[in-house]
C-alpha cells in the first residue's frame, strides 16, 4: 500500500552498526521509498559517505550541526563540507537552538548566531532546512522568519502549538515522529496544522513509538495510521500528501 519517506533520521548512529542492512530491509518492506539521514557532527562524516554510497539512491544526505557544538572549528569543517559536497546533500540540518540542554545566556547567544550563519548558507546553496528546536520552537522560528528563503521543515518541533500554526500559515513544515502515538503535544500538533504543512520522520534512533527502544525508520508507518486516524482521513491520503511534500521540498526524483 505504502509508500512513504524519512525525511529526518541518523543512520550514522553506532546503535546501528550491526544490523544497518536489516533495518534497511525492514524500512523498504514498511513503504519507506527514501530516507534522509542527517549528519550533525563531523566525525560522522566517512560512516555517512559509506552509507549513501551503497545505498545510492535510496539513502539520501543532508548535513548541519549538533546546537550544542561549540568548536568552531568543528562548525567550519561541516559548512565547509557542505559547500564541497553539494549537490549530494540535498538539505541542511538539523541546526537550530536547544534551549533544553543549552541554559546559559551567553552560549544561547553563540548558538543563536552559529543558527544564522547555517540559515544564510542554506539559503546561499539553494537548499531546505531541517531545524532542530528543543525546548526553543517559538524562539528558533522568530529566527527564521524573514532570513530563511528556502523550505523549512521543524523536525520533532516540541513547542506550542500556536507558534506552530502561525509558522504554519508562513509555509513552514512540520515532520512528525513515530512518538506521536503517545505524546499529547503531537496529538494536538497534527489536529491543528494542515495536513499539507506536515512530512513523516523516524529520528532513528530515538523517538521510538516504544519508550526505551532503538527506533528505526520502518516505524514511520506506526506514524501514518495514527495520524490518519487524528485527521480523520484515510491512511492513503496521509501518505500520499506526505510523500509529495517530501519529493517537493528535498527535490527528490525516485
Ligand atoms: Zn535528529
Amino acid at each position: 500500500m505504502r509508500v512513504v519517506i524519512d525525511v529526518h533520521c541518523h543512520l550514522t548512529d553506532d546503535s546501528f552498526i550491526n544490523d544497518l542492512e536489516e533495518v534497511i530491509v525492514r524500512a523498504k518492506r514498511a513503504g519507506v521509498i527514501c530516507i534522509i539521514t542527517s549528519v550533525i557532527r563531523a566525525r560522522e562524516i566517512p560512516r555517512a559517505e559509506e552509507i549513501v554510497g551503497k545505498y545510492r539512491g535510496y539513502v539520501y544526505l543532508s548535513v548541519g550541526c549538533d546546537p550544542t557544538v561549540f568548536d568552531y572549528r568543528e562548525i567550519e569543517e561541516l559548512m565547509s563540507y557542505v559547500e564541497r559536497k553539494l549537490p549530494e546533500v540535498i538539505a541542511i540540518g538539523e541546526v537550530g537552538l536547544d534551549y533544553f540542554l543549552v541554559r546559559d545566556h551567553i552560549l544561547r547567544e553563540v548558538q543563536k548566531s552559529n543558527f544564522i550563519k547555517w540559515i544564510e548558507l542554506a539559503n546561499r546553496v539553494d537548499r531546505p532546512l531541517v531545524i532542530h528546536s528543543r525546548s526553543a520552537g517559538k524562539y528558533a522560528i522568530e529566527i527564521l522568519m524573514g532570513r530563511a528563503k528556502v523550505p523549512v521543515v521543524m523536525h520533532a518541533y516540541d513547542g506550542g502549538v500556536s507558534h506552530a500554526e502561525k509558522a504554519a500559515e508562513k509555509g513552514f513544515y512540520f515532520s512528525i515522529p513515530p512518538t506521536v502515538v503517545t505524546s499529547d503535544q503531537k496529538q494536538k500538533l497534527v489536529k491543528v496544522l494542515p495536513l499539507e504543512n506536515l512530512l513523516l520522520e523516524s529520528d532513528a534512533p530515538v523517538l521510538s513509538p516504544k519508550r526505551g527502544v532503538r527506533n528505526e525508520p520502518a516505524n514511520i508507518a506506526i506514524a501514518v495510521r495514527k495520524i490518519a486516524e487524528i485527521k480523520g482521513v484515510g491512511v492513503e491520503k496521509v501518505i500520499e500528501v506526505t510523500t509529495e511534500n517530501a519529493k517537493r521540498i528535498f527535490r527528490l526524483r525516485l
